[in-house]
């Protein structure tokens, strides 16, 4: 690492808009690194499912504060599954309609207060490849590398339709009657909420380095964002 020495190890921060390819680049790029992969949307997603269940109306930020005064949130060994209150959220996070509750319960001031505080906690000792909206700009704001993650929306409707498509439930859950069309409105819709928003927008922090992911296969970026962490920390394969 250059520079000063540091107590923690390196964050990764790398955020961007739906359908972008965070999520298998930002896993792929942890596995590469050997650090831990923390997707910081499977948490507002679990977040706003739970509340969801638990009749709160994930549009009143009274309620979702007196919620999150009683849950806890823990995970297992890899982070990999998410539970609430001891109950597996994991395969319930998937679908449209939890990325929907995600996108509007995430508005809420004291939510992003609450899961933030979590993923400080859980990134504190650094080693970790964090993903999302935020992380960047108000999470780690000094993490030690930022990547901005975008593709042309027509792109990133596609990658979404297929990822929907390919989860499980999808036709079970009436999957079979979303159209591409639909998708691309609904990422769209999501998109605009969560980058107007008056708490911690969506944006591009200055000190990002902004990746257009539009062409480009999922090795290809991988291998792009790859280096520039070796870049800027001189962590990489090479040294491993
Ligand atoms: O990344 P993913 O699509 O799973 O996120 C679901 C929703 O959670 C997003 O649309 C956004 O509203 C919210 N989110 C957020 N901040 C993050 C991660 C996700 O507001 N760091």
């Amino acid at each position: 690492m250059k520079g000063k020495e540091k107590k923690r190890g390196p964050i990764i921060a790398i955020d961007g808009p739906s359908g972008v390819g965070k999520t298998t680049i930002s896993k792929l790029v942890a596995q590469s690194l050997g650090f831990r992969y923390i997707e910081t949307g499977a948490m507002y997603r679990a977040f706003a499912v739970a509340a969801n269940d638990a009749g709160v109306n994930v549009d009143d930020e009274d309620e979702l504060e007196e919620f999150s005064k009683g849950i806890e949130v823990t995970f297992d060994n890899n982070y990999e599954k998410i539970f609430i209150n001891n109950k597996d959220y994991s395969g319930r996070i998937r679908d449209a309609s939890s990325g929907e509750l995600a996108s509007r319960a995430s508005s809420k001031k004291a939510v992003r207060d609450f899961l933030v505080r979590l993923q400080r906690e859980l990134g504190h000792e650094g080693c970790v490849v964090m993903e999302g909206r935020d992380i960047g700009t108000v999470v780690f704001p000094d993490a030690d590398v930022k990547i901005f993650l975008d593709a042309k929306s027509e792109v990133r409707a596609g990658r979404r339709h297929a990822q929907l498509s390919a989860s499980p439930g999808f036709a079970e859950n009436g999957g079979a009657t979303v159209d591409a069309e639909k998708v691309a409105g609904d990422i769209e819709e999501r998109d605009r909420r969560d980058s107007t928003r008056r708490h911690s927008p969506l944006k591009k922090a200055d000190d990002a380095v902004y990746v257009d992911t539009s062409e480009a296969g999922v090795r290809d970026i991988e291998k792009r964002v790859l280096g520039i962490i070796k870049e800027r920390t001189g962590i990489g394969d090479n040294n491993r």
